[in-house]
């Protein structure tokens, strides 16, 4: 296994060092039962296996889990770490991988999922939950419940309720606060530079700007900013 958060992620490392240190030294520990992946709800619905990141990773395959569509689909319900006979905070460890997989160039497809709409309402708006919810299968199911058309807006409104909840001016600075002390801002402004880097290569900017990750998450890498980065 890799000894030090250098290995893992050159360039990350100085941000997180203390983290990922804590990371290794905490799935150091794992005796391979597979109980977090026998109760996983994550594992149960696809091929996503805890146990086998784990031994993965323990195996060097950084890049493997990193690169992997896998990682992104952990919902953080901790119960892999309720279940854990050596008490291995494995939701942790994913969202730390995350980090590494998006310094590395991987993952911005599924953060841009959560993106937009949802992450960017709540940047916008400071509510978690959109009034006019965009998943058709919850969708569905409030209105099942509801005998309305499923729009928390419409449910509302039938409860006597301003269509949306009130948010503070005081609230939304803290968000934003916290949006900007986490990263999340530039994580944001990170996201709709590649958004447009991306659409204008699809509408024809030279092909050799941009060369395609290998690995289950293929890629499109900008060559200039990988350029800067070995002259810095
Ligand atoms: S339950 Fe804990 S010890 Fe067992 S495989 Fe999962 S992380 Fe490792
Ligand atoms: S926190 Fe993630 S890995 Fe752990 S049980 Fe929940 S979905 Fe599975």
């Amino acid at each position: 296994m890799h000894e030090t958060n250098k290995e893992w992620l050159p360039g990350f490392d100085k941000k997180f060092a203390e983290l990922t240190h804590q990371m290794v030294k905490d799935l150091e520990k794992c005796l391979q039962c597979g109980k977090c992946t026998g109760q996983c709800p994550a594992a149960k619905l696809s091929s996503y296996n805890p146990r086998e990141i784990i031994r993965d990773l323990r195996m060097g395959n950084v890049d493997k889990v990193i690169s992997s569509h896998e990682l992104w689909l952990c919902f953080f319900c901790s119960g892999c770490y309720a279940v854990c006979p050596r008490d291995i905070n494995f939701p942790f460890a994913v969202s730390m991988l995350r980090y590494a997989a998006l310094a590395q160039g991987y993952g911005w497809e599924e953060v841009k999922e959560i993106k937009d709409p949802y992450a960017q309402d709540y940047y916008d708006t400071g509510l978690s939950v959109n009034v006019n919810e965009r998943n058709l299968g919850v969708r569905k199911e409030i209105a099942k419940n509801s005998g309305t058309d499923g729009r928390i807006e419409t449910v509302r409104r039938k409860m006597g309720l301003p269509p949306k909840r009130k948010i503070s001016q005081r609230a939304m600075s803290e968000i934003r606060f916290i949006a900007d002390a986490t990263g999340m801002t530039d994580l944001f402004k990170e996201i709709d530079k590649k958004v447009a880097k991306e659409k204008s290569w699809n509408y024809g900017s030279p092909a050799d700007l941009v060369e395609v990750r290998k690995g289950p998450n293929q890629k499109f890498i900008d060559v200039e900013d990988e350029e800067k980065e070995r002259i810095s």
